[in-house]
């Protein structure tokens, strides 16, 4: 079963507006279990049906090779993933690529 993060509208319920990532209380992004986990949370934390109709659950793509936290897909025009452990975004595979290993990341 692949992680999923949730995303929602920053302004609230409204068409093509940007999109935020949902928090947890550290203000990391809260990654859970499965879309049915993430709807159940949501829904005890208070969420209506009619708010998650517009929130967006994306199910993990991948593995980071730098630190091996799920990878999701990136909101960024042009780029294809990201991982939220290193705070960064991938244009594709290279996210796989060990040379892409930073020492200071370590
Ligand atoms: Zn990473």
């Amino acid at each position: 079963m692949s992680k999923v993060v949730v995303c929602r509208p920053v302004d609230g319920i409204t068409i093509n507006s940007e999109m935020e990532f949902l928090l947890d209380d550290e203000d990391c992004v809260r990654i859970f279990d499965n879309v049915e986990d993430a709807k159940k949370i949501l829904s005890d934390a208070g969420c209506t049906d009619e708010e998650m109709e517009h929130m967006k659950f994306l199910e993990s793509c991948g593995v980071c090779a730098r630190c091996k936290s799920p990878l999701f897909p990136s909101l960024l025009p042009g780029y294809k993933y990201q991982c939220f452990t290193c705070d960064e975004d991938f244009y594709s595979f290279e996210a796989m690529k060990s040379e892409e290993v930073k020492p200071d990341e370590l």
